[in-house]
């Protein structure tokens, strides 16, 4: 797969990650990774995991998001 920014601009870049938003293949030049807090619902008996997952975006979909 290739960067889906990259062949916009008619250039052909491999991917290195696929964004979790619109599942786009994005560069190591696009690619924008977060931190998302991973909160559990909380249901009793269950444990609650407090830990951050990585998140992978191109970075239309990170524009899009910080818009918000
Ligand atoms: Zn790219
Ligand atoms: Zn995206």
């Amino acid at each position: 797969m290739n960067c889906f920014d990259c062949d916009r601009r008619e250039l052909t870049v491999a991917a290195v990650a696929v964004c979790s938003v619109c599942g786009a293949g994005v560069c190591a030049t696009h690619v924008r990774t977060e931190a998302e807090q991973v909160r559990e619902p909380a249901n009793p008996g269950e444990v609650m995991h407090d830990r951050s997952a990585r998140r992978l975006t191109c970075s239309t979909c990170r524009a899009a998001e910080e818009a918000v």
